[in-house]
Parts: structure tokens; C-alpha cells; sequence
């Protein structure tokens, strides 16, 4: 038996068995059970003394106010709670704990970790309560990250603090708000930057595609640190809408796209690093279940097959080896592998992913992942814990919109 992952006893998709009927694939009594749950402990949870106070998207409070938005948005949930109001103080105590903190120029920029993301989730949480004032105030704090972002003297390119992060959250700002707040001169600019510095590092390590990064001295590939998810946010910029796209410019995305294809292994998976990359990860930080979002964006851009075969390889590997014993949470846990199906039935319109979605759920309530799962270090959190999962949950009773957190494919992120 793994160390890393439950053995999957779930039986398949069996379309004989199953009916036309989407909703007969997910247990619904189970998914509004879980989110009760998960939302009772993370309420009780986040307000006892012993609690790990950060202010972030990622593992801190702005990820559980996400976590009420989303509820806030749902027809399912949305009564159970109030979950603006939530939302709302969660912000405000993000909010606290960033501003009581020392001043750092490159938080303004920084998303699932720093200021940036903070204020983003703020602005959409002010215009659903119709602060029109806090709005703009939320957006100008988050257009400060792009003073930032220009700046050579800032080396992180990857999503959790670096440019690529950046632009998810100015992708995900134009997707929820009406007015499209961040232009699509501003996201061209960062797409730029990240273009030469993804050519220069290459070129100093003599690499045979044309882009990549490195973060804290390693060359990551997976979606959290590494290059899968830098490409991603290049490929989703008005370049590929416009058909304005410099040749070169292009090409190189689109040969860094296609290196990256060709090292998926056998089983469907990716290494963590270029080099003395020893681990089989199936989270979406590293590994396929990360990667498959910037192949489908591909899939979507390019309209090549090569890349559907490419996530229906990784969605295989993640049904087999996707039930984590990491938790419940979405960076390295079973709802953030569940996305994946999620991802795929939108894709492909096949029932049978949105079951797998459906019994990834499900195995967040079974015995043995409640006995036998470990417990992250921020279990109530956003990427590693219960507001994740829920997020995930919600999106499993709305699949034709589903997508994970900030990481829409389908959705066209500039203005026209
Ligand atoms: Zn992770």
C-alpha cells in the first residue's frame, strides 16, 4: 500500500448502469451534509485561541472568505448560511493581520500568498454588497501589484507569489466583476516580461524550449511553483483571442507547451523538477492534477487532440492514484484531484468524469479517510484544508460551471 494515496475501491463508470441523468452520478444529501460540516468547524474552528492566524488566500483568512463567496453564489448553499456577512468579517480580519505586518513592496503583488489576492477577493465580496467606494479602493490596492510585476529587480514568476499568480487574479477580477477592472494593456505588459525572462533563463541553462523559470534555485514544473502554471496564465492573455499574437511569441509558448506535453511519463504524470525530480506526485501543486489545466487551456487555444490525450492520460492517472492521504484540501489533497474531473467533464461532456468527481466526494465521508487521512497544518484552509474542499463540493452540484479557484479555462478574461 502507498504511503502517498488510498487504494481506489470505487467501481467505474459503468454507463449501463447509470442513466442519462446527471444528477443520479452525485449524492447531493451527501455533498449538503459535508459542506454543513466542514462550514460548522471552520466557523467554530477559526475562532478559538490556538488558531493559526495568517492573513492569505492560500492557508489564511482571505481563503476562507473566498470559500463564503463562493457559498454565496451557490443556489444550493446560499440559504444555509449568511455567508456574505462571513465573507465579509473574514475579509476584514485578513485585512488586520496584512496591515499590521511589516511593509513589503512585493506582497502588493504576490496573490494566493500576499496582498494582492487579499485584495482582489475583497473587491468581488465589496461589489456583491454593493460598497462601491471599498471596490475601488480594493482594485486600486490590487493594480499596485503591477508596479511590481514590471520591476526587474522582482524574481518570482510562479502563482503563489510571483507574476503568474498576478495575472490569475487579474484574469479572475475581469471574470467576476462587470466592468473588467484590470485593462488588457496592463495583462500584455506582465505576459511581456514573463516572455523575456522565460527566454533569458532559458538560454542561460542551455535548455532545448525556449521558456523556463526557476524558483528559489529549482526548476519546478507543477502548477504551484513551475512552469505548467506560468504557461497557463501566457496562454490565457487577449494575445491568443486577437489572433494578434507575435509570431515568435507564439511559437515559443507553444514549443515550451509541446516540450512539456512530451515528458509526460507512461502512467499520465509529470516530474516535479527539470532535474533530480525522484517523486511521483499527484497533487496540483505538483504533478498532472495541476498540469491538466494548463493542457486543457492548450487544447482550447490550439484545438489539437494531442492535448486532450494529454488530460484524459493525467485524469487516469489521477483516478488511480488521486485519493490522497494528505486531507481533503485542494493543493495536495482529494478535492483538489476531484477538480480535475471536474475540469475534464467540462472539457469533454463525459458523464464518466463527472462520477469520479462524484466519488471523490464521497470519499471524504467514508470511514477510512476520516480515520486514517492525515491532518494538514492549516486544516480549516482554503488550499490545504476544509474551505477547499467545500469550494470543491460546491462546484460538484454546479458542473457546468465548476472550475477550481482562479483557474477558469472557459471563461474569456479581458475585454474584447
Ligand atoms: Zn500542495
Amino acid at each position: 500500500m502507498s504511503d502517498r494515496f488510498f487504494v481506489n475501491r470505487f467501481e467505474d463508470y459503468n454507463s449501463i448502469k447509470y442513466g442519462p441523468e446527471l444528477l443520479d452520478l452525485i449524492h447531493k444529501d451527501v455533498a449538503i451534509r459535508l459542506v454543513k460540516d466542514y462550514v460548522a468547524k471552520i466557523l467554530a474552528g477559526s475562532k478559538k485561541s490556538n488558531y493559526k492566524l495568517r492573513d492569505d488566500l492560500y492557508v489564511g483568512e482571505a481563503g476562507i472568505a473566498f470559500m463564503f463567496w463562493k457559498l454565496s453564489r451557490s443556489d444550493d448553499f446560499k440559504g444555509l448560511f449568511p455567508c456574505l456577512e462571513h465573507a465579509s468579517w473574514y475579509i476584514k480580519r485578513a485585512k488586520e493581520i496584512s496591515a499590521a505586518k511589516r511593509k513589503d513592496d512585493e506582497s502588493r503583488a504576490a496573490f494566493l500568498c500576499g496582498n494582492a489576492g487579499i485584495s482582489a477577493v475583497s473587491a468581488v465580496i465589496s461589489h456583491d454588497l454593493d460598497k462601491r467606494n471599498s471596490v475601488s479602493q480594493d482594485i486600486m490596492d490590487f493594480r499596485k501589484g503591477h508596479v511590481v510585476c514590471m520591476s526587474n529587480s522582482y524574481t518570482d514568476d510562479e502563482v503563489l507569489v510571483g507574476r503568474a499568480g498576478y495575472l490569475s487574479g487579474a484574469y479572475w477580477l475581469n471574470q467576476i466583476l462587470p466592468f473588467k477592472p484590470i485593462s488588457n494593456n496592463t495583462i500584455e505588459d506582465i505576459c511581456e516580461i514573463l516572455m523575456k525572462r522565460g527566454r533569458t533563463y532559458s538560454r542561460s541553462r542551455n535548455l532545448s524550449f525556449p521558456l523556463m523559470y526557476e524558483y528559489h534555485g529549482s526548476d519546478y514544473l507543477g502548477a504551484a511553483h513551475g512552469l505548467c502554471s506560468i504557461l497557463h496564465m501566457l496562454l490565457e492573455s487577449p494575445w491568443f483571442a486577437v489572433n494578434d499574437t507575435k509570431e515568435q511569441d507564439y511559437s515559443d509558448i507553444k514549443a515550451s507547451v509541446d516540450y512539456f506535453l512530451g515528458i509526460q511519463d507512461e502512467n499520465g504524470n509529470f516530474p516535479t523538477r527539470l532535474l533530480n525530480s525522484n517523486k511521483n506526485l499527484i497533487h496540483w501543486c505538483h504533478g498532472c492534477s495541476g498540469a491538466i489545466y494548463m493542457l486543457a487551456k492548450a487544447y482550447l487555444v490550439f484545438k489539437e487532440e494531442k492535448y486532450l490525450a494529454g488530460c484524459r492520460k493525467c485524469a487516469e492517472s489521477i483516478w488511480r492514484e488521486g485519493l490522497l492521504r494528505k486531507g481533503p484540501g485542494i493543493c495536495h489533497g482529494i478535492s483538489g484531484n476531484g477538480y480535475a474531473f471536474l475540469l475534464m467533464f467540462r472539457l469533454t461532456g463525459e458523464n464518466v468524469y463527472l462520477y469520479r468527481a462524484g466519488k471523490f466526494m464521497e470519499f471524504l465521508d467514508s470511514d477510512i479517510f476520516v480515520k486514517a487521512a492525515r491532518t494538514p497544518d492549516r486544516p480549516l484552509s482554503l488550499y490545504e484544508g476544509m474551505a477547499g474542499a467545500v469550494c470543491f463540493i460546491v462546484d460538484l452540484l454546479s458542473p457546468a460551471t465548476s472550475h477550481f479557484p482562479f483557474m477558469d479555462v472557459f471563461y474569456r478574461k479581458y475585454c474584447e
